[in-house]
Protein backbone atom coordinates (compact mmCIF):
# COMPACT_ATOMS: atom_id res chain seq x y z
CA UNK A 1 0.00 0.00 0.00
CA UNK A 2 1.35 3.31 -1.07
CA UNK A 3 1.61 6.15 1.61
CA UNK A 4 1.18 9.75 1.47
CA UNK A 5 4.60 11.21 0.80
CA UNK A 6 6.10 13.18 3.92
CA UNK A 7 7.32 16.08 1.28
CA UNK A 8 5.75 16.95 -1.91
CA UNK A 9 7.35 15.48 -5.17
CA UNK A 10 7.85 18.07 -7.14
CA UNK A 11 7.56 17.82 -11.34
CA UNK A 12 11.40 19.14 -11.24
CA UNK A 13 13.93 20.09 -9.25
CA UNK A 14 16.92 22.28 -10.18
CA UNK A 15 20.03 21.05 -10.81
CA UNK A 16 22.20 22.25 -7.80
CA UNK A 17 25.54 23.73 -8.35
CA UNK A 18 28.03 22.85 -5.58
CA UNK A 19 28.28 26.00 -2.97
CA UNK A 20 32.19 25.95 -2.75
CA UNK A 21 32.53 25.93 -6.40
CA UNK A 22 30.44 28.89 -6.59
CA UNK A 23 31.93 30.99 -3.79
CA UNK A 24 35.30 29.82 -4.92
CA UNK A 25 34.38 31.31 -8.36
CA UNK A 26 32.58 34.22 -7.38
CA UNK A 27 35.96 35.62 -6.15
CA UNK A 28 36.85 35.77 -9.63
CA UNK A 29 33.83 38.17 -9.65
CA UNK A 30 34.58 40.07 -6.78
CA UNK A 31 38.35 41.08 -7.66
CA UNK A 32 36.95 41.84 -10.74
CA UNK A 33 34.20 44.46 -9.29
CA UNK A 34 32.66 43.86 -12.62
CA UNK A 35 29.18 42.56 -12.21
CA UNK A 36 27.30 42.89 -15.85
CA UNK A 37 27.64 44.29 -18.92
CA UNK A 38 29.41 41.10 -20.69
CA UNK A 39 32.21 40.64 -18.22
CA UNK A 40 34.65 37.70 -18.22
CA UNK A 41 32.09 34.98 -16.94
CA UNK A 42 29.71 36.03 -19.33
CA UNK A 43 31.56 36.01 -22.41
CA UNK A 44 32.91 32.66 -21.05
CA UNK A 45 29.80 31.28 -20.72
CA UNK A 46 28.28 32.10 -23.90
CA UNK A 47 31.21 30.46 -26.17
CA UNK A 48 30.56 27.22 -24.00
CA UNK A 49 27.03 27.01 -24.44
CA UNK A 50 27.20 28.18 -28.13
CA UNK A 51 29.72 24.47 -28.37
CA UNK A 52 27.50 23.01 -26.47
CA UNK A 53 24.54 24.03 -28.82
CA UNK A 54 26.46 23.48 -31.99
CA UNK A 55 24.94 26.53 -32.80
CA UNK A 56 27.64 29.11 -35.35
CA UNK A 57 26.41 32.33 -33.13
CA UNK A 58 24.93 32.66 -29.61
CA UNK A 59 24.00 35.58 -27.45
CA UNK A 60 23.15 35.02 -23.82
CA UNK A 61 20.09 37.08 -22.61
CA UNK A 62 18.24 37.35 -18.87
CA UNK A 63 15.42 35.32 -19.34
CA UNK A 64 14.04 33.10 -22.21
CA UNK A 65 11.04 35.55 -22.41
CA UNK A 66 13.41 38.57 -23.22
CA UNK A 67 15.59 37.10 -25.54
CA UNK A 68 12.15 35.81 -27.13
CA UNK A 69 10.92 39.64 -27.33
CA UNK A 70 14.46 40.43 -29.13
CA UNK A 71 14.30 37.73 -31.69
CA UNK A 72 11.50 39.02 -32.39
CA UNK A 73 12.53 42.54 -32.44
CA UNK A 74 15.70 41.70 -34.55
CA UNK A 75 13.69 40.24 -37.38
CA UNK A 76 11.17 43.09 -37.49
CA UNK A 77 8.46 40.80 -37.50
CA UNK A 78 4.73 42.30 -37.60
CA UNK A 79 1.14 41.86 -38.70
CA UNK A 80 0.41 38.22 -38.16
CA UNK A 81 2.67 35.64 -36.83
CA UNK A 82 1.41 31.79 -36.85
CA UNK A 83 1.94 30.22 -34.08
CA UNK A 84 0.79 27.12 -31.71
CA UNK A 85 -1.42 27.30 -28.47
CA UNK A 86 0.14 24.32 -26.53
CA UNK A 87 2.68 26.33 -24.98
CA UNK A 88 4.13 28.19 -22.18
CA UNK A 89 2.19 31.67 -21.75
CA UNK A 90 5.22 33.69 -22.78
CA UNK A 91 5.30 32.29 -26.17
CA UNK A 92 2.13 33.72 -27.38
CA UNK A 93 2.38 37.15 -24.43
CA UNK A 94 5.83 37.78 -26.48
CA UNK A 95 3.62 38.15 -29.87
CA UNK A 96 1.34 40.28 -28.35
CA UNK A 97 3.95 43.04 -26.90
CA UNK A 98 5.15 42.82 -29.97
CA UNK A 99 1.86 44.31 -31.33
CA UNK A 100 1.59 41.23 -33.60
CA UNK A 101 -1.45 39.41 -34.08
CA UNK A 102 -0.81 35.39 -32.57
CA UNK A 103 -2.80 32.80 -35.40
CA UNK A 104 -2.69 30.03 -33.57
CA UNK A 105 -2.45 26.56 -35.94
CA UNK A 106 -3.29 23.16 -34.75
CA UNK A 107 -0.59 20.73 -33.99
CA UNK A 108 0.17 17.60 -35.36
CA UNK A 109 -1.27 14.42 -33.07
CA UNK A 110 1.93 12.68 -32.91
CA UNK A 111 4.56 15.02 -32.17
CA UNK A 112 2.36 17.52 -30.69
CA UNK A 113 4.39 20.52 -32.50
CA UNK A 114 2.84 22.74 -34.81
CA UNK A 115 0.94 21.26 -37.86
CA UNK A 116 2.55 21.63 -41.23
CA UNK A 117 0.12 20.48 -43.09
CA UNK A 118 -1.82 23.39 -41.66
CA UNK A 119 0.05 25.88 -41.60
CA UNK A 120 -0.30 27.65 -45.34
CA UNK A 121 -4.28 27.79 -45.13
CA UNK A 122 -3.60 30.85 -42.17
CA UNK A 123 -1.53 32.23 -44.35
CA UNK A 124 -2.98 35.99 -45.35
CA UNK A 125 -0.71 39.08 -46.88
CA UNK A 126 -0.01 40.18 -42.96
CA UNK A 127 1.77 36.83 -41.86
CA UNK A 128 5.61 37.66 -41.72
CA UNK A 129 6.69 34.25 -39.36
CA UNK A 130 6.16 31.08 -38.53
CA UNK A 131 7.24 30.46 -34.26
CA UNK A 132 7.08 27.04 -33.53
CA UNK A 133 7.38 25.10 -30.09
CA UNK A 134 10.35 22.73 -29.61
CA UNK A 135 7.40 21.54 -26.78
CA UNK A 136 9.09 18.62 -24.43
CA UNK A 137 12.27 18.60 -26.67
CA UNK A 138 10.33 17.01 -29.50
CA UNK A 139 11.68 19.00 -32.81
CA UNK A 140 9.08 20.97 -35.05
CA UNK A 141 8.93 19.58 -38.28
CA UNK A 142 11.61 21.84 -39.29
CA UNK A 143 12.16 20.65 -43.00
CA UNK A 144 8.58 21.02 -43.84
CA UNK A 145 8.18 24.44 -41.71
CA UNK A 146 11.21 25.69 -43.73
CA UNK A 147 9.77 24.80 -47.16
CA UNK A 148 6.40 26.59 -46.47
CA UNK A 149 8.32 29.71 -45.22
CA UNK A 150 11.04 29.43 -48.25
CA UNK A 151 7.96 29.46 -50.44
CA UNK A 152 5.73 32.44 -48.70
CA UNK A 153 9.05 34.48 -48.13
CA UNK A 154 8.04 33.99 -44.22
CA UNK A 155 10.72 33.97 -40.97
CA UNK A 156 10.68 31.18 -38.74
CA UNK A 157 11.59 31.49 -35.09
CA UNK A 158 11.45 28.14 -32.96
CA UNK A 159 10.80 28.83 -28.93
CA UNK A 160 13.37 25.77 -28.15
CA UNK A 161 12.91 26.26 -23.97
CA UNK A 162 12.96 22.93 -23.70
CA UNK A 163 14.92 21.89 -26.43
CA UNK A 164 18.72 22.31 -24.66
CA UNK A 165 20.57 19.19 -25.97
CA UNK A 166 18.40 18.17 -28.36
CA UNK A 167 19.94 17.11 -31.72
CA UNK A 168 18.81 15.98 -34.44
CA UNK A 169 21.23 13.31 -36.71
CA UNK A 170 23.83 15.17 -34.19
CA UNK A 171 22.91 18.79 -35.71
CA UNK A 172 22.05 20.95 -32.98
CA UNK A 173 18.28 21.67 -32.82
CA UNK A 174 19.42 25.16 -32.84
CA UNK A 175 20.52 25.88 -35.90
CA UNK A 176 17.26 25.77 -37.39
CA UNK A 177 14.99 27.96 -38.64
CA UNK A 178 16.29 32.10 -38.64
CA UNK A 179 16.51 32.09 -34.70
CA UNK A 180 16.07 29.75 -31.62
CA UNK A 181 15.29 30.71 -28.20
CA UNK A 182 16.42 28.75 -24.93
CA UNK A 183 15.65 29.44 -21.65
CA UNK A 184 17.87 28.82 -18.69
CA UNK A 185 15.32 29.17 -15.63
CA UNK A 186 15.76 26.75 -12.94
CA UNK A 187 13.02 24.40 -14.17
CA UNK A 188 14.74 23.49 -17.35
CA UNK A 189 17.53 21.00 -17.78
CA UNK A 190 20.38 23.61 -17.84
CA UNK A 191 19.70 26.69 -16.09
CA UNK A 192 21.74 30.19 -14.61
CA UNK A 193 19.22 30.63 -12.29
CA UNK A 194 17.20 33.13 -14.62
CA UNK A 195 18.47 33.17 -17.94
CA UNK A 196 18.08 32.82 -21.49
CA UNK A 197 19.72 32.87 -25.43
CA UNK A 198 19.29 33.37 -29.15
CA UNK A 199 21.11 31.22 -31.32
CA UNK A 200 21.44 31.91 -35.17
CA UNK A 201 22.80 31.26 -38.31
CA UNK A 202 23.60 34.52 -39.46
CA UNK A 203 26.69 36.23 -38.72
CA UNK A 204 25.09 39.82 -39.53
CA UNK A 205 22.31 38.97 -36.87
CA UNK A 206 25.16 39.02 -33.55
CA UNK A 207 25.54 43.19 -33.97
CA UNK A 208 21.40 43.45 -34.26
CA UNK A 209 20.68 41.15 -31.44
CA UNK A 210 23.64 42.40 -28.74
CA UNK A 211 22.36 46.47 -29.32
CA UNK A 212 18.89 45.12 -29.12
CA UNK A 213 19.67 43.36 -25.31
CA UNK A 214 21.19 46.42 -24.11
CA UNK A 215 19.30 49.57 -24.72
CA UNK A 216 20.52 49.98 -27.83
CA UNK A 217 24.11 51.55 -26.75
CA UNK A 218 27.01 51.46 -29.73
CA UNK A 219 29.09 53.29 -27.29
CA UNK A 220 29.42 56.27 -25.43
CA UNK A 221 27.39 58.87 -27.43
CA UNK A 222 25.74 56.54 -29.90
CA UNK A 223 21.92 54.60 -29.28
CA UNK A 224 21.24 53.25 -32.84
CA UNK A 225 17.83 50.85 -31.54
CA UNK A 226 14.90 51.37 -29.21
CA UNK A 227 16.30 48.19 -27.24
CA UNK A 228 15.47 46.85 -24.25
CA UNK A 229 18.21 45.25 -21.09
CA UNK A 230 18.33 41.74 -21.67
CA UNK A 231 21.79 41.08 -20.50
CA UNK A 232 23.03 38.31 -17.96
CA UNK A 233 24.59 39.52 -14.88
CA UNK A 234 28.11 37.80 -13.95
CA UNK A 235 26.64 36.08 -10.75
CA UNK A 236 23.98 33.96 -13.50
CA UNK A 237 26.70 33.38 -15.60
CA UNK A 238 28.87 31.85 -12.92
CA UNK A 239 26.37 29.23 -11.77
CA UNK A 240 25.50 28.91 -16.08
CA UNK A 241 29.34 27.77 -15.96
CA UNK A 242 29.18 25.33 -13.12
CA UNK A 243 25.95 23.72 -13.83
CA UNK A 244 26.99 23.25 -17.65
CA UNK A 245 29.60 20.68 -16.39
CA UNK A 246 27.08 18.88 -14.29
CA UNK A 247 24.36 18.61 -17.23
CA UNK A 248 25.53 15.24 -19.03
CA UNK A 249 25.26 13.74 -15.47
CA UNK A 250 21.87 14.88 -15.15
CA UNK A 251 20.76 13.82 -18.47
CA UNK A 252 22.17 9.93 -17.90
CA UNK A 253 20.34 10.09 -14.75
CA UNK A 254 17.02 11.26 -16.25
CA UNK A 255 17.49 9.23 -19.24
CA UNK A 256 17.25 5.80 -16.28
CA UNK A 257 14.66 7.39 -14.83
CA UNK A 258 12.63 7.90 -17.92
CA UNK A 259 13.38 3.72 -18.21
CA UNK A 260 12.11 2.82 -15.03
CA UNK A 261 8.88 4.73 -15.76
CA UNK A 262 8.81 3.17 -19.64
CA UNK A 263 9.50 0.12 -18.00
CA UNK A 264 6.31 -0.09 -15.25
CA UNK A 265 3.92 2.12 -17.77
CA UNK A 266 4.62 0.88 -20.65
CA UNK A 267 2.15 -1.72 -21.07
CA UNK A 268 -0.85 -0.34 -19.16
CA UNK A 269 -3.82 0.37 -21.88
CA UNK A 270 -4.90 3.59 -22.47
CA UNK A 271 -1.28 5.03 -21.07
CA UNK A 272 0.83 6.27 -24.01
CA UNK A 273 4.26 8.00 -23.51
CA UNK A 274 5.55 10.43 -25.39
CA UNK A 275 8.66 9.38 -27.35
CA UNK A 276 11.36 11.36 -29.69
CA UNK A 277 11.68 10.07 -33.29
CA UNK A 278 14.27 8.00 -35.05
CA UNK A 279 17.98 10.21 -35.04
CA UNK A 280 16.17 12.65 -32.16
CA UNK A 281 18.42 12.94 -29.15
CA UNK A 282 16.29 13.60 -26.28
CA UNK A 283 16.53 16.91 -23.97
CA UNK A 284 15.33 15.16 -20.99
CA UNK A 285 13.18 18.57 -20.19
CA UNK A 286 10.10 16.48 -19.27
CA UNK A 287 8.14 12.81 -18.73
CA UNK A 288 5.34 13.00 -20.68
CA UNK A 289 2.45 10.50 -20.79
CA UNK A 290 -1.11 11.05 -22.34
CA UNK A 291 -4.16 9.10 -20.87
CA UNK A 292 -6.87 8.25 -22.73
CA UNK A 293 -9.79 8.14 -19.93
CA UNK A 294 -12.05 5.72 -21.63
CA UNK A 295 -9.18 3.28 -22.68
CA UNK A 296 -7.16 3.88 -19.06
CA UNK A 297 -10.16 3.85 -16.98
CA UNK A 298 -9.64 7.03 -15.55
CA UNK A 299 -9.03 10.08 -16.87
CA UNK A 300 -5.85 12.47 -16.99
CA UNK A 301 -7.74 14.63 -14.22
CA UNK A 302 -8.53 12.38 -12.07
CA UNK A 303 -4.66 10.83 -12.27
CA UNK A 304 -3.88 14.45 -11.41
CA UNK A 305 -6.18 14.52 -8.17
CA UNK A 306 -5.08 11.32 -6.82
CA UNK A 307 -1.08 12.06 -7.27
CA UNK A 308 -1.76 15.03 -5.56
CA UNK A 309 -3.75 13.61 -2.90
CA UNK A 310 -0.20 11.86 -2.43
CA UNK A 311 1.99 14.64 -2.07
CA UNK A 312 2.89 14.34 -6.08
CA UNK A 313 2.41 17.43 -8.03
CA UNK A 314 2.61 16.26 -11.56
CA UNK A 315 1.74 19.20 -14.14
CA UNK A 316 -0.94 19.64 -16.97
CA UNK A 317 1.89 20.87 -19.22
CA UNK A 318 0.14 22.58 -21.27
CA UNK A 319 -3.34 22.88 -20.28
CA UNK A 320 -5.20 25.32 -20.99
CA UNK A 321 -4.12 26.32 -24.54
CA UNK A 322 -2.98 29.46 -24.54
CA UNK A 323 -5.95 30.57 -27.46
CA UNK A 324 -7.96 29.65 -24.38
CA UNK A 325 -6.61 32.47 -21.94
CA UNK A 326 -9.13 35.59 -21.87
CA UNK A 327 -6.78 37.79 -23.49
CA UNK A 328 -6.51 35.76 -26.55
CA UNK A 329 -10.11 33.66 -26.97
CA UNK A 330 -11.66 36.88 -28.74
CA UNK A 331 -9.36 35.51 -31.52
CA UNK A 332 -10.34 34.18 -35.02
CA UNK A 333 -8.04 31.57 -34.90
CA UNK A 334 -8.65 30.66 -31.44
CA UNK A 335 -12.12 29.57 -31.14
CA UNK A 336 -13.26 28.39 -35.10
CA UNK A 337 -12.75 24.87 -33.67
CA UNK A 338 -9.74 23.92 -35.70
CA UNK A 339 -7.56 23.45 -32.52
CA UNK A 340 -8.92 19.68 -32.26
CA UNK A 341 -5.82 17.73 -31.74
CA UNK A 342 -4.03 20.84 -29.60
CA UNK A 343 -7.77 20.03 -27.52
CA UNK A 344 -7.81 16.71 -27.40
CA UNK A 345 -3.71 16.61 -25.99
CA UNK A 346 -4.61 19.73 -23.63
CA UNK A 347 -6.81 17.16 -21.94
CA UNK A 348 -4.82 14.14 -21.91
CA UNK A 349 -1.29 14.74 -21.50
CA UNK A 350 0.43 14.52 -17.80
CA UNK A 351 4.28 15.45 -16.63
CA UNK A 352 5.49 13.14 -13.93
CA UNK A 353 7.82 13.82 -11.50
CA UNK A 354 11.59 13.97 -13.46
CA UNK A 355 15.08 15.28 -12.00
CA UNK A 356 18.13 13.54 -11.62
CA UNK A 357 17.85 12.96 -7.58
CA UNK A 358 14.17 11.04 -7.98
CA UNK A 359 14.79 7.56 -6.39
CA UNK A 360 13.47 4.80 -7.83
CA UNK A 361 11.66 3.62 -4.81
CA UNK A 362 10.09 6.64 -5.97
CA UNK A 363 9.56 6.30 -9.50
CA UNK A 364 7.74 3.03 -8.32
CA UNK A 365 5.80 4.75 -5.79
CA UNK A 366 4.56 7.08 -8.41
CA UNK A 367 3.54 4.04 -10.73
CA UNK A 368 1.55 2.01 -8.31
CA UNK A 369 -0.24 5.28 -7.72
CA UNK A 370 -1.53 5.78 -11.31
CA UNK A 371 -2.18 1.80 -11.69
CA UNK A 372 -4.32 2.08 -8.60
CA UNK A 373 -6.55 4.97 -10.28
CA UNK A 374 -7.80 3.18 -12.99
CA UNK A 375 -8.35 0.19 -10.76
CA UNK A 376 -10.64 1.66 -8.39
C1 LIG B 1 10.28 28.31 -19.70
C2 LIG B 1 9.65 28.66 -21.00
C3 LIG B 1 9.69 29.96 -21.52
C4 LIG B 1 10.14 31.16 -20.73
O1 LIG B 1 11.43 31.19 -20.38
P1 LIG B 1 11.93 32.13 -19.18
O2 LIG B 1 13.40 31.94 -19.20
O3 LIG B 1 11.28 31.64 -17.92
O4 LIG B 1 11.53 33.54 -19.53
C5 LIG B 1 9.20 30.17 -22.81
N1 LIG B 1 8.64 29.18 -23.52
C6 LIG B 1 8.55 27.93 -23.02
C7 LIG B 1 7.94 26.88 -23.88
C8 LIG B 1 9.02 27.64 -21.74
O5 LIG B 1 8.86 26.41 -21.23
Amino acid sequence: MTEKFAEPIYVTRPIMPDLERVTEKLKEVWESQWLSNGGAQHKALEEQVRLFLKAPHLSLFNNGTIALMVAVQSLRLQGEVITTPFTFPATTHVLAWNNITPVFCDIHPETLTIDPHKIESLITNRTTAILGVHVYGMPCHVERIQEIADRHGLRVIYDAAHAFGTEINGRGIGTYGDISMFSFHPTKLFHTAEGGALTYNDPNLKQRIDLLKNFGIRNEFEVLLPGINGKMNELSAVIGLIVLDMVKDEWVRRQAIRDQYTRELGGLPGIKIVQMPQGVTNSQQYMVIRIDGKEFGATRDEVYAHLRKYNVHARKYFYPLTSDYPCYHQLPSAHDGSLANAKQSSDEVLCLPFYGQLKADEVSQICSLIKAVSEK
